[in-house]
């Protein structure tokens, strides 16, 4: 036997129709919100994602499937959704579309991790970006996007933190305080940390490891830090969220693994999926486009990732109905019914009934048995009686009724079922 790659699930459809919940989901609410569904390829030129998602994030640094391919080529599969759809708003030349240009994405994602529950090696993202605007209101608007699809997939008890780690200017004052400050504590740092001290200071205040963490808690803040112009973009998105009830902390160590953020960053944080406790950061993005290439353009977007979802939901026990089960079984019981059975079956699925019939030859009672574990509303069943007064004989399995139906009455008998 041949097993899965680690860190890859095959999704079987006791759980497939969850995924294609949420999936609906999340296109309603990106529909509603005014966004577009864009598609961008599973591999880009690892230039993209070393441009797009930045040197000294875990992502570059650790976690990419980067290959050559036949022809020397360096290619990268997408850890993530932003850089790719960054690079086809370049490319396709969308600064001269509608602004703001409004994209959502549901896809694969690959990232070299150390699998557990909620991290895998293949998972998968629903996210929007946002481009083309500066105004704090589309921060407000996708923050709002994100809130409404964990109301709407189930997800209760989430709590959302919201930072600003400022624009270019101010943040590198902070940058200089904040080095300046753990520079005094280096020693204590984790040699990832010490790392990142000169590279990135600013990802040291997302380090997972406790005694980093407890260097942090005396760091200096960089809301104290921000420009005026940076302060009032983010009392602007706190009064909108107030307007519409979204509730919110702001927590100053929120800073986002990716290089290219500005401003507005925000997570949306679960306690009842353990460790892997994030399930979707966003963020504004105003140096992405410039970087990869374009007319400098803002964005923000968010990304959630749908694995942990259904984590949470079923941590949370929220149930979800499984829409794709058979509406009705026909069970006939011998070869001329079997026609029969066939063709009523086939006038059904022409109306858009799921509904099924015998394949295996089995007698009655392993019929029933077969109906019982595919869920079926109702079994038909068609004897040589019910095949000679053109009827058949329906029973409802969820509480053993019956009713005899006319072969032409059987699908409003359904409808009214
Ligand atoms: P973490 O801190 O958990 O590693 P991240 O900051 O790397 O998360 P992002 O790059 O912001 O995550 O991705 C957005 C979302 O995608 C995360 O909040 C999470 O829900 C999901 N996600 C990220 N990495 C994985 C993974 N390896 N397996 C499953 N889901 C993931
Ligand atoms: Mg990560």
């Amino acid at each position: 036997m041949i097993n899965i790659p680690k860190g890859t699930k095959d999704v079987l459809p006791q759980e497939s129709y969850k995924w294609q919940f949420i999936e609906k989901v999340a296109r309603e609410t990106a529909r509603v919100f005014g966004a577009q569904e864009i598609r961008t390829p599973t591999f880009e030129h690892t230039e993209v994602f070393l441009r797009g998602v930045g040197e000294t994030t875990d992502i570059v640094n650790k976690e990419m499937y980067t290959f050559l391919d036949k022809g020397d080529r360096s290619i990268t599969l997408k850890p993530e959704g932003t850089a790719g759809i960054a690079r086809a708003f370049v490319e396709n030349g969308l600064v001269n579309s509608a602004l703001p240009a409004k994209f959502f994405y549901i896809t694969p994602c690959f990232r070299y991790e150390r699998p557990q529950a909620g991290r895998l090696r293949e998972f998968h993202q629903f996210g929007v970006e946002f481009l083309g605007s500066y105004s704090p209101d589309i921060d407000a608007e996708t923050i709002l996007l994100a809130k409404t699809f964990l109301e709407k997939a189930g997800v209760k008890n989430i709590t959302l933190y919201i930072n600003s780690i400022g624009c270019k200017t101010c943040r590198k004052e902070y940058e200089n305080a904040l080095k300046a400050y753990l520079n005094q504590n280096y020693e204590k740092l984790c040699p990832l940390c010490k790392d990142r001290l000169n590279k990135n200071p600013l990802r040291i205040l997302d380090c997972k490891n406790d005694e980093c963490k407890k260097i942090t808690e005396g760091a200096p803040k960089i809301l104290d830090y921000i420009c005026d112009d940076c302060s009032n973009h983010l009392e602007t998105v706190k009064k909108l969220l107030d307007a519409v009830g979204v509730e919110y902390k702001i927590n100053p160590n929120i800073v986002r693994g990716l290089d290219y953020y500005t401003r507005t960053v925000f997570e949306f944080v679960s306690e009842n999926i353990g460790a892997q406790g994030t399930v979707c950061g966003g963020g504004r993005y105003d140096g992405l486009i410039k970087e990869l290439g374009g007319t400098d353009t803002p964005g923000i977007g968010f990304a959630v990732g749908i694995e942990r979802i259904l984590l949470l939901l079923e941590n949370t026990g929220v149930k979800i109905e499984n829409p794709n089960k058979v509406k009705i079984y026909f069970a006939p019981m011998g070869e001329a019914e079997a026609v029969k059975a066939f063709e009523l079956v086939s006038t059904l699925r022409n109306s858009g009934i799921a509904c099924d019939c015998d394949h295996m030859g089995r007698g009655i009672k392993a019929q029933f048995k077969y109906a019982d574990k595919i869920g079926a509303e109702f079994v038909a069943v068609i004897g040589s009686n019910e095949l000679a007064e053109g009827k058949v004989k329906i029973k409802k399995m969820a509480d053993g009724s019956e009713q005899t139906v006319e072969f032409d009455q059987v699908k409003s008998f359904l409808e009214k079922a």
